[in-house]
């Protein structure tokens, strides 16, 4: 394939823009060569400025659950621009997709909406802390949370990948209130608790861990964590950005039936606008202002736009709950037909998947941590996605990443997909 137009307007890009991108990801440091530009996107598929078509596995890294450009999405947006983009007053929308959101996850009575992953996050460990008057939080290794100063600790794909788990800018006094466990080790935790008595607000994780691969908790270890906080007086944060309405209707909670204090969304709340909420029962959430003493706000935060996009996707999910069942039906389809191709290659791998998520490794063993996932070879990854690139098929560019499957996916692309994978194992 030809990326001229894109290794042009990347080298143009640079010039005025820290690494010619707005996001680490999106460079292609960890695999070498220059990022693809994207012209636009349809379904299940990504056209770039050099006119190549790719099969896209990021889907804008989780919110294009039901693919690019989804019509519904796209008429709500451009009927509210027409009325207006922003208005920081309130709008009759906001309390819709509240109401919608609070029918959909279990456990939370309500929601404030942010602009992002980030900022839920962020105002969730807050609200904790606010809440239980204690200022430690437990986070694992490998888990992101966005990139506020408190959680930039070990913080999975974007910083493994560039080799900076801790990032200087980060003060030692933000560091030592963030206390950091392995994922699926619930000893650890609870000698962290131990050794931590009365100090630690919440434990905050991805239930289904997805920014360094996709890892699915331990059985029992959520429910684990759910009793060591309840006798412990500490909130669980169950940061669902990337599988809030993803996984289930309701999430993580739903899947595994654990109940959270806490839930953060981002991803496929905005519909691919930006947004993210975070969410609790009433006693924890009435501790923000303006009815407590949390501070938290938004100039642009409930935007009619975002809540548009938001409230269309929710929507469409809502009603057609068949959705995450055949994604699920196409996700395993999809790791089979990988597997059966990696194997007659003779390649060493590891694949990991929960509903929609899935994740390669190269290596053999059970990748649970970040330890684990960290195994895989990295040499054998840059050329699987050069390889796959070429053949039209656009995966993250880390090896740490998810991959995410949208609903445009029809099984003749997904056959398409394994066909280009099993081309290019005969070359790994
Ligand atoms: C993407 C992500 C975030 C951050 O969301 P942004 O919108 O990128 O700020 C936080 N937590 C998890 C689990 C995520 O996947």
């Amino acid at each position: 394939m030809n990326y001229k137009r894109s290794s042009t307007l990347f080298a143009q890009a640079e010039r005025v823009i820290p690494g010619g991108v707005n996001s680490p990801v999106r460079a292609f440091k960890a695999v070498g060569g220059t990022p693809i530009f994207v012209k636009e996107a349809k379904g299940a598929y990504l056209y770039d400025e050099d006119g190549n078509r790719f099969v896209d596995y990021i889907n804008s890294w989780g919110p294009m659950i039901l693919g690019h450009a989804y019509q519904p999405v796209v008429d709500a947006v451009v009927e509210k621009a027409k009325k207006g983009t922003s208005f920081g007053m309130p709008t009759e929308i906001e309390t819709q997709i509240a109401e919608l959101a609070v029918s959909m996850v279990p456990n939370i009575d309500k929601i404030r909406f942010v602009n992002s992953g980030t900022e839920a996050c962020m105002s969730a460990v807050r609200l904790a802390r606010g809440f239980t008057g204690k200022d430690k939080i437990i986070k694992f290794a490998g888990c992101y949370h966005g990139h506020s100063d408190s959680f930039l600790i070990q913080a999975g794909s974007g910083a493994v990948t560039f080799g900076s788990p801790n990032s200087p800018g980060v003060t030692k006094g933000t560091a030592k209130d963030t206390l950091l466990a392995r994922y699926n080790d619930i000893h650890q935790v609870a000698d962290l608790i131990e050794a931590n008595k009365n100090k630690i607000a919440c434990i905050i994780i991805e239930p289904v861990a997805g920014n360094m691969g996709c890892i699915p908790p331990k059985e029992g270890f959520l429910q684990a964590l759910r009793k060591l906080c309840y006798a412990n007086e500490i909130l669980l944060i169950f940061d669902e950005v990337m599988t809030g309405f993803r996984l289930a209707k309701g999430g993580v909670q739903e899947l595994y039936n654990v109940n959270a204090d806490i839930v953060c969304f981002g991803k496929v709340i905005g519909g691919g606008l930006p947004v993210g909420a975070f969410a609790a029962r009433h006693d924890i959430m009435d501790h923000l202002a303006p009815l407590g003493p949390v501070y938290q706000a938004g100039t642009l935060s409930g935007n009619p736009l975002a809540m548009a996009a938001g409230l269309a996707m929710l929507k469409a999910l809502d009603e057609n709950s068949e959705i995450f069942s055949r994604l699920e039906d196409k996700t395993k389809y999809l790791h089979q037909g990988i597997s059966k191709a990696l194997e007659s290659h003779g390649v060493t791998h590891t694949i990991n998947r929960v509903g929609s998520m899935i994740s390669v490794h190269f290596d053999k063993e059970p990748v649970v941590d970040i330890e684990t996932a960290a195994k895989g070879n990295n040499e054998i990854f840059k050329k699987f996605f050069h390889g796959l690139l070429d053949e039209g098929v656009y995966i993250a560019p880390s090896a740490f990443e998810t991959w995410f499957i949208t609903d445009a996916l029809t099984y003749e692309d997904l056959d398409f997909t394994i066909a280009a994978i099993d081309k290019v194992a005969m070359e790994l």
